[in-house]
């Protein structure tokens, strides 16, 4: 069994950013807008912006009231879209109820939507054509391909169909001729399902959801849930149980989470080239 290290490939993908920045002496600017003040999203916004530091991406954070009107997260993101110094753009979820995420997201410009949640940027993944692909998704993907993990004709089973992970990664997989089948709170049998499957990669944010009878012998699981229990980071797989089962598997932490966070610098940089290329 092999444990995916999604630390080192973060490490490997940043310094080849990093690299590529210097080299070409690139400006790039990411600004993200903060609504709130939830703890968790605040590390997030952290990690990222360390991770532009690191690489030399200007970092600009609005940390906006979270009495902040949704016309008011509009017209920052207008600003920001005709701001010929920005180039990349991340509303930061989850937002306060009273603002729809996806209308405000929806209005960045696809070329500055480097988290890919835009219609373009979504109709594009589900079209087989270039864009901006969802950090996480494209983290797993890369994840996958560092282990020389064919997906041409593999079952992948994806439990979650949420809008982060789960529905775009069952595109990204198609994309690369995998067969899939996507599961979520209403499936039937998902035990049975799961056991079917070469790759079984779980977007829930359920621990333990994920246990030795749901696991083929040999399979593959990539576990992007993100749970804690007793004040510990937990996968939605039950790690110790399954790991003899898997031929690989990712850690929570340090398996797919690093990868997300290394994806926002690749596309940042990809955000830059799509503007010159008009
Ligand atoms: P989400 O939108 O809430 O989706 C969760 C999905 O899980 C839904 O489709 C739901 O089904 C399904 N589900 C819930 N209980 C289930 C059960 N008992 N059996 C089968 N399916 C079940 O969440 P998300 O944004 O996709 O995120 C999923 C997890 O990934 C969270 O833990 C999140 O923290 C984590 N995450 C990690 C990263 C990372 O970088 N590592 C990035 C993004 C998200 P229904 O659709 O039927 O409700």
């Amino acid at each position: 069994m092999t444990i995916m290290d999604g630390k080192m490939l973060r490490d490997k993908i940043i310094d080849d950013v990093k690299d590529k920045i210097e080299k070409n002496n690139l400006k790039l600017n990411l600004a993200i807008i903060l609504v709130g003040d939830n703890e968790a999203s605040k590390i997030y916004v952290r990690n990222k912006e360390k991770a532009c530091e690191y690489v030399g991406i200007k970092c600009d954070k609005y940390l906006l009231d979270k009495r902040t009107s949704e016309d008011e997260v509009i017209s920052l993101i207008d600003r920001l879209n005709d701001d010929e110094e920005v180039t990349g753009i991340i509303l930061q979820s989850p937002v306060p109820n009273h603002i729809d995420f996806d209308k405000c997201a929806g209005t960045i410009k696809y070329y500055k939507d480097v988290d890919g949640f835009t219609k373009d940027n979504i109709y594009n993944l589900y079209m087989n054509k270039d864009g901006l692909v969802p950090c996480t998704v494209k983290g797993i993907i890369r994840l996958l391909d560092e282990y020389k993990i064919e997906l041409e004709g593999k079952h992948v089973v994806i439990v979650g169909r949420g809008n982060i992970v789960g529905k775009p990664l069952s595109h990204a997989m198609m994309n690369r001729n995998a067969t899939v089948t996507v599961c979520h709170s209403k499936t039937k049998n998902l035990d049975g399902i799961c056991r079917t499957a070469d790759i079984l990669v779980s977007a829930v944010g359920r621990a333990n959801l994920i246990n030795k009878e749901m696991v083929k012998d040999g399979a593959i699981v990539i576990d992007v849930g993100i749970s804690r229990v007793d004040n510990k980071v937990v996968g939605d797989a039950s790690f110790d149980e399954i790991k003899d089962k898997c031929s690989y598997i990712t850690p929570v932490p340090g398996g797919v989470g690093p990868m997300t966070v290394a994806m926002i610098m690749e596309n940042i940089l990809l955000a830059k080239e799509m503007k010159d290329n008009g």
